[in-house]
């Protein structure tokens, strides 16, 4: 009899985004000549920088003639011409010395923060902010990390550190012992940021713990202050305790392209049950290789004509774009009277719903009186109950008039 892994049998049934579809078809349903606008939605709304259509399409040519065709990359961690420039201008330009040989490029940093658990064994415990990006979580309750669900849509055996407006959506190290700690920074839902001395408090604690810290830095190129941090290599002996996340999504528009790539220090080391410490890099290269064959020749060549004078150049206008959209949404959320978080160093926007109001209740507010579709905070754990989520990654045009639809609520 085959046997089904009753670890995914815990999973709460997708609920947040089936549940905002439903009740926005059914508005369109009874209002049909209403034109909704989303501000939930996590997707990019600009094309690609045209560095990197041109290089893609060199690419393409390339791949027309036996001379210049490329098949398998390097095992599949990664074109050397684009780990050189990952290491030289994500990392060296920042004060950060990593080596090519700790970069492994994917196709995206869903399945790299939903796989790397893999490699660390089943009994540690995960410890994740709330609010959360539920892939963290989701991944870990599969693997058989934790205990069932209960009422609030918490799991048994995970830790939850609530992020919340007191901490300034940064939760500090937790009392408890915990082996491997999901950091986001900059922030989905909250758009918060930590501090070089807020991310130096995290790795102090994980040196001491030996535990690791999974940094998903996906949304960095939004920094805009500049002593935020944009990897947790710029903090001393992270390099011993942490794996960071990348993504060309959000910061080059390759959402349907899909290339991401994560670091896995040689220094990190994780531990046998008897105390042996045991390199992670070439477990998780083994891991790597064996279960994927990497990105296509095409989708690199693209990332890499990110890192070239134009491309560089072309990213940020793009950026520019959604980072005044959502200084807009701040300016004019906060003018109007909202206790408005985020939007300052990423692209979501935190808005703690008027008068108490629970998040489904605004969300149909917002959607009945404005045509205006937010994500519930509550969506994304229970710390995120009065809150919505606005993201900044519409047109300007549409954040314009959802705003001037704000001020007539
Ligand atoms: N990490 C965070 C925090 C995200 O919000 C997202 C996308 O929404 C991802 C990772 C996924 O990135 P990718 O498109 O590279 O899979």
């Amino acid at each position: 009899m085959i046997q089904v892994n009753e670890n995914f049998l815990k999973l709460r049934a997708g609920y947040l985004f089936p549940e905002i579809g439903r009740r926005v078809r059914a508005f369109k349903a009874a209002n049909p000549n209403a034109k909704v606008i989303s501000m939930g939605i996590g997707d990019v709304t600009q094309p690609l920088a045209p560095a990197v259509i041109e290089a893609m399409h060199r690419a393409v040519d390339e791949m027309a003639r036996p001379e210049t065709f490329h098949g398998y990359d390097d095992g599949g961690v990664g074109y050397e011409f684009l780990r050189k420039a990952i290491v030289e201008d994500d990392f060296k330009a920042r004060g950060a010395e990593i080596d090519l040989d700790e970069v492994f490029v994917s196709d995206g940093a869903k399945p790299d923060t939903g796989n790397m658990q893999e490699v660390f064994g089943v009994d540690n415990v995960v410890a994740v902010a709330d609010p959360v990006y539920p892939v963290y979580v989701d991944t870990n309750v599969m693997a058989g990390r934790t205990g069932p669900v209960n009422e609030r849509g918490q799991y048994e055996r995970i830790v939850y550190m609530p992020a919340t407006a007191d901490n300034g959506f940064v939760p500090q190290p937790p009392e408890q012992s915990v082996d491997m700690i999901y950091l986001c920074f900059p922030n989905n839902p909250t758009g918060a940021v930590a501090t070089k001395a807020e991310l130096t408090q995290w790795v102090d604690y994980a040196r001491r713990t030996k535990a690791v810290i999974l940094f998903d830095a996906a949304y960095e190129a939004f920094i805009a202050e500049p002593d935020i941090p944009h990897s947790i290599y710029e903090i001393e002996g992270a390099k011993e305790v942490a794996i960071e996340f990348r993504s060309f999504s959000k910061t080059a528009g390759f959402t349907g392209v899909r290339c991401a790539y994560s670091v896995v220090p040689q220094a990190l080391k994780a531990y046998t049950k008897d105390g042996r410490a045991v390199d992670v890099n070439p477990i998780w290269k083994r891991r790597h290789c064996t279960k994927f064959n990497g990105v296509s020749y095409v989708t690199q060549a693209g990332a890499a004509a990110v890192y070239t004078p134009a491309g560089q150049k072309q990213i940020r206008q793009t950026i520019d774009v959604y980072m005044t959209n959502a200084t807009l949404i701040r300016e004019t959320l906060t003018k109007l009277g909202y206790e408005v978080h985020g939007g300052a160093n990423a692209p979501y926007i935190w808005l703690r719903t008027p008068d108490g109001m629970g998040s489904w209740d605004f969300f149909d507010r917002l959607l009945q009186q404005a045509h205006v579709v937010a994500t519930p905070g509550a969506g994304f754990g229970a710390a995120g109950e009065g809150y919505i989520r606005l993201t900044a990654f519409g047109t300007p045009e549409n954040v314009k008039e959802a705003l001037e639809r704000f001020a007539k609520l």
